[in-house]
């Protein structure tokens, strides 16, 4: 794998990972598990943002696909998406790791709003700046979210802590000779419409050249071990 050296990353984090075992909401336990993972790469010396999506809690395409005005579902789920981010602010704070959770939806009783030179300070403090509310706006994803949120604080690496181990060339649950890309670029994730992030997500991080490491974080240890530049992984790059 040949990534920059990492100064900086942001940590995209599915809502799905916060289920644990389980089949709707937040399992604290494993939230846990998963902000001592986040301490253990902050220790290493990395600068951490961090996004999780809401998809444990509610996703707007859902609440469309059964008669929601999309908007109005997309709102919910960017709500989804704080309740999320103080669930791990609350796990990181307990291990001793100071946080500070920005939302794209101000809400100032219990977040700041987005200041991206505030976080910058947070950063340099050491703190974990969680980002929260993807863009703002519905009909996108926190994907997007996690590329814009990238691509503003000059991240070195977009990594992709999800429920599969990389990206392949078929989904792997229907075709069992899908086949799992080492590195791949930018093009053919987005002329293949490869399951990855949305399109328009990828997009961003090809035109600021941030590398994207798709990883799972359902592994123990493994995103210490990505990060390490070993453990299973894609990295969606250019020219791959
Ligand atoms: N969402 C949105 N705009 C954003 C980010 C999120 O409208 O900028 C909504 C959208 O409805 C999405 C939901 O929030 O389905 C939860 O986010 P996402 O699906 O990205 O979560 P994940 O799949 O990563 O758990």
């Amino acid at each position: 794998m040949s990534l920059p050296t990492l100064k900086r990353i942001l940590l995209k984090l599915s809502g799905e990972v916060l289920m644990g075992e389980q089949q709707y909401g937040i399992d604290t336990d494993y939230v846990a598990r998963l902000a001592q993972e986040v301490k253990d790469a902050r220790d290493s010396g990395l600068q951490i943002c961090l996004v999780i999506g809401g998809g444990n809690i509610f996703r707007g395409m859902a609440g469309a696909a059964k008669g929601m005005d999309r908007a109005q579902a997309d709102y919910m789920g960017m709500l989804a998406t704080i309740m999320n981010a103080l669930a791990m602010q609350n796990a990181l704070e307990q291990i001793g790791v100071e946080t500070r959770v920005q939302s794209a939806i101000q809400m100032d009783e219990v977040c700041e709003p987005v200041i991206r030179r505030r976080a910058e300070r947070h950063l340099e403090k050491g703190r974990v700046v969680i980002f929260a509310a993807g863009v703002g706006s519905p009909y996108f994803t926190t994907d997007s979210g996690a590329a814009l949120r990238a691509a503003e604080m000059k991240c070195d690496a977009l990594f992709k802590g999800t429920s599969v181990d990389g990206v392949y060339n078929a989904d792997p649950k229907k075709d069992p000779a899908a086949k799992r890309y080492d590195t791949v670029d930018y093009a053919t994730v987005l002329a293949n419409n490869l399951q990855v992030m949305d399109a328009s997500a990828v997009a961003l991080c090809r035109d600021n050249s941030i590398p994207i490491v798709v990883f799972s974080i359902r592994e123990r240890g493994n995103l210490a071990r990505v990060l390490a530049g070993g453990g299973t992984q894609t990295v969606v790059q250019k020219g791959a």
